[in-house]
């Protein structure tokens, strides 16, 4: 049984069988969720369908409808706050700031204009691009920011007129179900429907004829396949994908200065941020200062369960990922690398690893070159600039990257130079609800937020109205 039901159609459903979610702080099952069936995902594809007749025509009904979901959602922060914390590790204050940011990125959406643009009014005709909405949207999330990352899709689709059935990942369906359960009360049913279950329910999803779009946020590996599967019926996706984010700091910058700013742009979440740092280049006459600046923050964080005082950074999510995360710092350590600080996993039960700065690293090696996703950040050393750059556009990612720089100006060159969608100046993982955000290369397919994200929820239709 479990405590937590999907919403289908409006309706509070349970599945025939439930699976466990584990709590990262302990490493335990201690909830249960519904397991859908292939059946219950034909109901909320029906469902999403269904609603979207009536959805779709009343624009000011989804604007009212979008606010009152954003009010009750943040109105129950502290409620959902320990859910989210249960499932996914992260510190209770940063969950209830995740669940204030979902609401905060609904009223974005809520009063952002769908643009109806004249393009020809002359005596032959009256020409207009507007923006149709395009059915049911199929919107599957990963694990590190579950409720940020439904609200990132929600907003958009449903201003736009479409209506949803969103999945979670399977390590973190709870707080989502939750969310579910309380958005009945304001939102017409069938317009959202929330399922959960194992991966395969995602694969179901990106196969089904009903969704007319797939927006989707995880792995590289993974969105491969939601293309794959996408194509034959040409459903349009979105692909927020994985990042390997580089962090280049030029000669000219304090250290002292820049470390608090890159350490949480490495360790936000865990490390468990789409585009949070995840390589550092630093210059030669540069290099001892920086590993030490940002070992020193390394020891003094606090871990720790994400439901005690005080703590900053909480277990990575699950097994696999906390094992991967000790794979690739060994794999490091065991070719030359220096745990400047931190290394190894923690002592007692959960997937609590040790905030790690691995100095006398460089590409070619697995941690520098692969995503990891958690708690351990490499330092590279570099001689030269247009070297360091070649070596931080070097790989398939694209999603962000930052440059770091007394003289801003020159920084934003270099910032301009890189292969990626966001690319900062002396700051890292600043976003916004206005700002699109996206991958070149594999890190993505589309962006998300803005006017852009909202276009990507659309279909263009230009209506034609002769005057002859
Ligand atoms: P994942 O790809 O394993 O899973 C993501 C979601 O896809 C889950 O809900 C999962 O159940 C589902 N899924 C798995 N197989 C599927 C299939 N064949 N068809 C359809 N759905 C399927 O990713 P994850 O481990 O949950 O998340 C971590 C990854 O997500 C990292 O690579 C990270 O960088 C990326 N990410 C990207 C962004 C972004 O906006 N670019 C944001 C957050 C996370």
């Amino acid at each position: 049984m479990s405590d937590f039901t999907m919403t289908i159609g409006g309706e509070g459903v349970a599945a025939p069988t439930t699976f466990g979610v584990v709590d990262p702080a302990t490493g335990e099952v201690h909830a249960q969720a519904p397991d859908c069936t292939e059946r219950q995902l034909d109901e909320a594809m029906a469902a999403a369908a269904g609603a979207y007749k009536d959805w779709k025509k009343d624009e000011t009904t989804r604007r009212k409808a979008l606010h009152a979901a954003a009010d009750l959602l943040m109105a129950n922060a502290e409620t959902i706050a320990p859910v989210l914390t249960g499932e996914q590790g992260k510190p209770l204050k940063d969950a209830a700031f995740e669940v204030i940011g979902a609401g905060f990125w609904l009223k974005y959406f809520a009063d952002l204009e769908l643009p109806r643009e004249v393009i020809q009014d002359d005596d032959k005709a009256f020409v207009e691009v507007v923006r149709r909405p395009m059915g049911v949207v199929a919107a599957i999330t990963p694990w590190n920011f579950p409720l940020a990352l439904a609200a990132w899709k929600m907003a958009p689709a449903l201003l736009a007129g479409n209506t949803m059935v969103l999945k979670p990942s399977p390590y973190t369906p709870l707080s989502s179900l939750k969310m579910g359960e309380l958005l009945r009360e304001v939102l017409p049913p069938g317009v959202l429907n929330v399922v959960s279950g194992g991966d395969g329910l995602g694969a179901w999803m990106t196969a089904h004829e009903i969704p007319r779009k797939v927006s989707f946020t995880g792995s590289v590996a993974t969105g491969k396949k939601v293309a794959i599967s996408a194509a034959p019926d040409l459903k349009r996706v979105t692909l927020e994908l994985g990042g390997n984010d580089p962090a280049i700091l030029l000669d000219d910058v304090d250290p002292a200065k820049v470390a608090g700013k890159l350490f949480s742009g490495a360790f936000q979440n865990n490390g468990q941020v789409c585009s949070a740092i995840k390589r550092v280049y630093a210059p030669e006459s540069l290099y001892a200062d920086v590993v030490e600046a940002l070992a020193e923050r390394a020891r003094s964080a606090k871990v720790g369960p994400g439901t005690q005082e005080g703590v900053k950074y909480g277990p990575v999510n699950n097994k696999p990922q906390y094992e991967r995360v000790g794979e690739l710092v060994s794999d490091a350590l065991s070719n030359g690398a220096r745990a400047a600080a931190g290394g190894k996993p923690m002592d007692g039960p959960g997937y609590f690893f040790e905030p790690t700065i691995l100095a006398d690293v460089s590409d070619g090696t697995r941690i520098v070159d692969e995503e990891q996703f958690g708690p351990a950040l490499p330092v590279i050393a570099y001689s030269d600039l247009d070297d360091a750059l070649e070596r931080a556009n070097g790989t398939h990612f694209g999603l962000s990257g930052s440059v770091w720089s007394a003289d801003a100006d020159r920084a934003a060159d270099i910032a301009g130079q890189l292969e990626c969608g966001t690319a900062w100046v002396n700051t890292h993982l600043a976003l916004a609800p206005h700002q699109p955000f996206g991958g070149f290369k594999w890190s993505g397919v589309g962006v998300e937020n803005g006017p852009w994200g909202l276009y990507g929820f659309t279909e263009l239709q230009v209506l034609h109205r002769s005057k002859r």
